[in-house]
């Protein structure tokens, strides 16, 4: 899917957002999710996704909810950053298919960074122990400020 073109309401983060798919959730408030990637490509890898717009990239996202968005991928990234105390952290986002994009509603990647630890593959590789992941959400979770 390209740059441009329709947003598609049955997208997987937009079904999470309705309650009709499971999530590890890590933080939720009125303005965003965020929750565990299921394919992490680090140990805790995050996923910040907006609540209040249909926009399946940053270019579409409206610039009155940027600023409250960018506040929680911040707010969840600090707590990534507390709880794993990892070395490094990226923090990062694709906006089509073309650059990476896979889900075509608008999120941040928090991927933590380890020394020696080399990044797994984007959007695919072996599903995350979901024990594993839960632990992560829960310690993440008690971190947010
Ligand atoms: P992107 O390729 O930037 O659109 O990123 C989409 C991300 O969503 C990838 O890192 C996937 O591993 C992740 N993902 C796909 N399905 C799920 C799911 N059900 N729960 C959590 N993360 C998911």
């Amino acid at each position: 899917m390209s740059l441009h073109g329709e947003y598609d309401t049955d997208n997987i983060f937009a079904k999470m957002l309705r309650g009709e798919i499971p999530c590890v959730k890590v933080f939720e408030d009125d303005t965003a999710l965020a929750f565990m990637d299921i394919f992490p490509q680090s140990k805790g890898h995050t996923l910040v996704i907006p609540k209040r717009a249909e926009a399946r990239n940053l270019i579409e996202m409206p610039g009155d909810l940027v600023g409250s968005y960018m506040q929680r991928v911040q707010k969840v990234a600090k707590a990534v950053s507390k709880a794993l105390e990892p070395d490094g952290m990226v923090v990062t986002q694709f906006n089509g298919a073309p650059a990476g994009q896979t889900v075509f509603h608008l999120h941040f990647h928090i991927i933590p960074r380890y020394e020696g630890d080399s990044l797994k593959g984007h959007s695919h590789g072996q599903q995350a122990d979901m024990s594993e992941l839960n632990a992560l959400a829960d310690k993440i979770s008690s971190c947010i400020e």
